[in-house]
């Protein structure tokens, strides 16, 4: 029996799409075929687009504690299935179950701090501006919005957003990555048993078509996308020639300084966990450290290579390594693990040293999923392919810099600026670090600065095509209009 083909939920009917193919979903520990996944049409996208449109006037003027009502129940169901989700990330994404727990937290999160609409969506009233004159900023919702997912957070990335378009009255179409389209489609099914009105939620599962669809609707009022900066880049174009809002969440090479003053031995493991966790394919999963001086080049890359060498690589869901923090999984794809290993030799071609080489890792229990083990190369110099690309999988460079601007320069001198993070006890060291580094999210003796809930997620550079990041009270400026008014009253 091939396993089941997943419906669209549009206007809060479960729809088999007509018309589209579909693609095989993989477990990537494996290799085995989870699901089928449809490819929907630009049609099938449309009906989607069509039922947030015929939702939008009833949901734009229900009460906000209303809407944000809902969205507690969604909390409580998010709560209650908390475990089901964890395994169902894992099996789709082959992440280790607390990294898919951690996920499932923070989506909660999200839901909870949305729920702050009814404080957060407030206007602005100015007494007096001119003699007579008021003003007054009140925010509005703006009509049916769209996501677009990556592969790598299937179900936190879209809680970034969508909760924060509907606490402030606006509809939603969500298009996931193909690649994990499971965990949205069960967070579809909780939103429905906490009765969102129909319409209001859509989900529409395909590939670019879907994404092309959402985008070039003159229905949608705005996109937000997370995915690699090429795409990126398109989606912000077309955005702005039809003049719509759009967020685009991109690519990184996330850099870890190492100061001479760092605390060796919780640093090293702090690095270990930022690079090889969900097996390097966060987008703050950092892939390149700058050791400042040659004592700590030295001595990072002997006890770094040696830790890499240690860390678990398993099957994410087997029992005995359930509850280990830190395991490694696979990485998504055949495709992917065939670029990882290009780069790798890309590497090796350009002259730096691969003092552990993870192409060899042997999986005798789990032959068909695509694992690789850690990789560390070093005398890498900048501007190396291994260090302009995202490799986005295990593979760490390690340069070195003469001093802390030199660091600085690295940084900022590459194509991404998504986060970075030095590891110093200066203060001083740590402020011109936070000041001068040009990325979006800067870690301070923390190796995946990811920020929660209630702070903006985003990069700088390459790694963002947006004025308003994800998540906290920013985005609220994104999915609502703020309309000034000017008023005052003549004397009778
Ligand atoms: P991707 O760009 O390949 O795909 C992302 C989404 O775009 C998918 O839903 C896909 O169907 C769609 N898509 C693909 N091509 C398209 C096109 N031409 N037009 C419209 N839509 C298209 O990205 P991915 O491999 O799924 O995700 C990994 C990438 O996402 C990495 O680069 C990672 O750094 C990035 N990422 C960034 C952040 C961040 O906060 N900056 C967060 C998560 C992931």
């Amino acid at each position: 029996m091939p396993p089941d083909r997943l419906k669209n939920h549009i206007g809060g009917n479960w729809i088999d799409p007509e018309n589209s193919g579909c693609l095989d979903v993989e477990n990537p520990t494996t290799g085995e075929v989870i699901a089928r996944v449809p490819l929907s049409t630009a049609d099938e996208t449309g009906r989607a687009i069509g039922a947030a449109r015929s939702a939008f006037p009833g949901w734009r003027v229900t009460p906000v504690a209303r809407r944000c009502g809902l969205l507690f129940k969604l909390a409580d169901l998010l709560r209650k299935n908390e475990e089901q989700l964890t395994r169902l990330i894992t099996q789709e994404n082959g992440k280790s179950l607390p990294d898919s727990r951690a996920e499932v937290k923070r989506a909660l999160e999200n839901t909870e701090v949305a729920c702050g609409m009814p404080v957060l969506g407030q206007g602005d009233k100015l007494i007096g501006g001119a003699v007579g004159i008021d003003g007054e900023v009140i925010r509005l919702p703006l009509g049916p919005f769209g996501m677009i997912g990556p592969f790598n957070f299937p179900l936190m990335v879209p809680f970034w957003f969508f909760p924060y378009a509907l606490a402030a009255g606006n509809t939603y179409v969500v298009k996931p990555s193909e690649q994990v389209p499971l965990s949205m489609t069960r967070v579809a099914e909780l939103i429905e048993e906490a009765r969102f009105p129909p319409g209001v939620f859509n989900l529409v599962h395909g590939d670019r078509t879907a994404a092309e669809a959402i985008v070039e609707s003159p229905d949608v009022a705005g996109v937000s996308f997370v995915g690699t900066s090429r795409v990126c880049r398109l989606i912000a174009t077309r955005c702005a020639q039809t003049n719509k809002r759009c967020q685009a969440l991109g690519s990184a090479k996330n850099h870890l300084v190492a100061m001479p003053d760092a605390k060796m031995e919780p640093m090293i493991q702090n690095m270990i966990t930022s690079c090889y966790g969900c097996a390097g394919q966060r987008c703050m999963a950092s892939s390149a450290i700058v050791c400042v001086g040659d004592r700590v080049y030295d001595e990072v890359t002997r006890r770094f290579v040696e830790a890499s060498g240690e860390v678990l690589v398993a099957d994410p869901l087997d029992p005995a390594v359930a509850d280990e923090t830190m395991v490694m999984g696979p990485v998504i794809s055949a495709k992917a693990r065939r670029f990882i290993i290009e780069m790798i030799q890309a590497g090796i071609d350009e002259g730096a040293t691969l003092a552990l080489d993870g192409r060899g890792l042997v999986m005798p229990n789990r032959p068909r999923g695509h694992f690789l083990g850690p990789t560390v190369f070093t005398d890498v110099k900048p501007g190396m392919k291994i260090h302009n690309t995202e490799i986005f999988g295990p593979v760490v460079v390690i340069l070195k810099a003469g001093s802390l601007d030199e660091a600085i320069g690295i940084v900022n001198n590459h194509q991404y600026g998504n986060g970075a993070s030095i590891y110093t006890q200066n203060g001083h060291y740590a402020r011109r670090f936070k000041l001068e580094a040009e990325c979006g999210m800067i870690g301070i003796n923390i190796g995946i600065p990811a920020p929660v809930a209630s702070l903006p997620f985003g990069g700088m550079r390459n790694s963002l095509f947006a004025h308003i990041k994800g998540q906290g009270r920013a985005v609220i400026n994104f999915f609502t209009e703020q309309k000034t008014i000017t008023e005052r009253y003549w004397e009778e």
